[in-house]
């Protein structure tokens, strides 16, 4: 091993150490506002409620048995507007749906429920981490119980953008060990890539985030240069006020929908190191990177998910190996 290798894995040792120290509950900032959706919400007022607050996710809460009623995500607008590809004449009843109808429609379309899991805020951010990774949920809800009713009680929702910005905050001395490319590591995707054109229909891209069970499409010109991403959060906009019909229009034209305030996409090449992205996670808000070479053209794709399983397990079946 050179001594670039001992660098890598001392950082990723720090940060695995660091994560079984802390907790989620370490993650939340001091004060913080969390929108939980009453579970008989109407699904077209969730929508709005989603853009109003800036938020891309919120609990549910059943009022009725006073519990926790799963996660509302972008994939279950994609599930609703599945739905309406497979019954089309539908779509004045599909104005009337609510959360709790979430779960007919995943039946009716034929796909597994999201499997809920949660953790409690005090239990180790790495068991948090393994979790997700294990499940492929991309957020994960913090229930606790309250001492008195001894009902269940949702503190927050954790991301993985959250848990690899808090690493990224207290951890510089282990992340800046993190110096060797990209190319040598492995991280990410990069055959086999879903992409679209401008051209394509919100439904192509929509269906192509389906079909590989991505959150993701780049979305490219003829000479495969990238002009764009398509994110699962973008169909939000797209179906307000119940525009279902407009789903077959470009996805172009869906794209100049974004938020005022949207931060962009952002790209990296095969030479960049894993230092440099943590600085980026410090900086924004970043849900993924488009690797890109010097042309712009598309070379592969590193989600969040990606970062977070080798920051976790790179190397850890090796040491199980030499433990066993
Ligand atoms: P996350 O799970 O963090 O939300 P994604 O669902 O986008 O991320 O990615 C899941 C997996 O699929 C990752 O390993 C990622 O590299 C890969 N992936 C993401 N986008 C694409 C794409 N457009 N084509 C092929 N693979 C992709």
């Amino acid at each position: 091993l050179g001594p670039l290798d001992k660098d890598q894995m001392q950082g990723l040792r720090g940060i695995r150490e660091f994560l079984k120290v802390r907790t989620s509950y370490d993650v939340l900032p001091l004060s913080f506002r969390l929108v939980v959706l009453d579970n008989d919400l109407l699904i077209k007022k969730s929508l709005n409620i989603f853009i109003q607050n800036g938020i891309v996710s919120a609990p549910l809460w059943d009022t009725r048995n006073s519990n926790f009623a799963g996660l509302l995500t972008s994939t279950d607008f994609i599930n609703v507007i599945q739905y309406y590809c497979q019954y089309p004449d539908e779509i004045g009843n599909i104005d009337q749906f609510r959360l709790s109808s979430l779960r007919d429609i995943e039946r009716a379309i034929g796909v597994e429920p999201l499997e809920t899991v949660s953790v409690h805020p005090m239990r180790p951010l790495y068991e948090a981490c393994r979790r997700m990774l294990k499940t492929r949920a991309r957020r994960i809800p913090l229930i606790d119980n309250d001492d008195e009713t001894g009902r269940e009680m949702v503190v927050s929702v954790i991301t993985q953008y959250r848990i690899l910005k808090f690493i990224a905050v207290n951890n510089e001395k282990y992340t800046m060990l993190l110096k060797k490319p990209l190319r040598e590591l492995g991280l990410g995707t990069y055959t086999d890539l879903a992409t679209a054109t401008m051209g394509s229909s919100v439904l192509d891209v929509i269906h192509l985030m389906v079909k590989y069970n991505i959150s993701a499409i780049p979305i490219l010109d003829q000479d495969n240069k990238l002009l764009n991403l398509f994110e699962a959060v973008d169909v939000i906009p797209c179906i307000k006020g119940g525009a279902y019909d407009e789903l077959s229009s470009p996805v172009g034209d869906a794209l100049s929908k974004r938020a005022e305030d949207f931060a962009g996409i952002y790209t990296c090449s095969e030479d960049d190191r894993l230092d440099a992205i943590f600085d980026t996670i410090r900086k924004s808000r970043v849900h993924r990177l488009v690797v890109v070479d010097d042309d712009n053209r598309l070379k592969g794709i590193i989600s969040l998910s990606d970062i977070l399983k080798y920051v976790l397990l790179f190397g850890e079946e090796d040491d199980n190996v030499r433990a066993g």
